[in-house]
């Protein structure tokens, strides 16, 4: 069994109802099981102006590979209506691997930890209400100090 930790994002359509329905989704397939969750965040976007996001975060145990775990988010986005647009365009759901157990992979198509969630506060700040001690392998820092080095200014719990 592997714990993992992933982000998920929404800013298209019913966003908290699509957050909660995708965590009931994943927590269905066999071999994944949702240990523990964040609250919500609504967050200021990256990228091209689009509304705000609501972001959170969950801790994971997967019996699965990170390449089959990868799939399985994506094929989860999708069942949530993701469409593929622009990069860093407004979604309904998206699925990112943060961390597995202490691993560093740097494959093309996936990179763990996630190359840029040091500096994301809308990662750092729900990820710290649930993991502030899992240490980011990369950077050897714990969560919670990663947290502490972000403007938070931009992400607001809302529950
Ligand atoms: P960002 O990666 O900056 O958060 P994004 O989530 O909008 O941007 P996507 O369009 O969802 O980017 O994904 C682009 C590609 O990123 C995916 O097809 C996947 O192969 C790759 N990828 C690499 N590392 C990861 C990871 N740790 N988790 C999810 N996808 C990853
Ligand atoms: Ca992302
Ligand atoms: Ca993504």
């Amino acid at each position: 069994m592997n714990k993992v930790v992933i982000a998920l994002g929404s800013n298209l359509g019913d966003s908290r109802q699509t957050l909660e329905d995708a965590l009931i989704a994943l927590n269905q397939i066999p071999g994944i099981k949702v240990l523990k969750t964040s609250g919500w965040y609504q967050t200021k976007p990256v990228g091209p102006p689009q509304a705000d996001y609501l972001n959170g975060c969950a801790i994971l145990e997967v019996q699965q590979t990170p390449e089959e775990l990868l799939s399985l988010l994506q094929a989860t986005e999708l069942q949530f209506g993701r469409v593929r647009g622009e990069k860093w365009a407004a979604r309904t759901l998206d699925l990112d691997i943060i961390l597995y157990e202490d691993l560093i992979l740097d494959h093309p198509l996936l990179k763990i930890p996630h190359p840029l969630f040091t500096e994301r506060a809308f990662v750092l700040v729900p990820l710290a209400e649930i993991a502030g001690d899992w240490v980011d392998p990369r950077s050897e820092n714990a969560i919670a100090k990663l947290a502490q080095n972000v403007d938070c200014s931009g992400v607001k719990k809302i529950i």
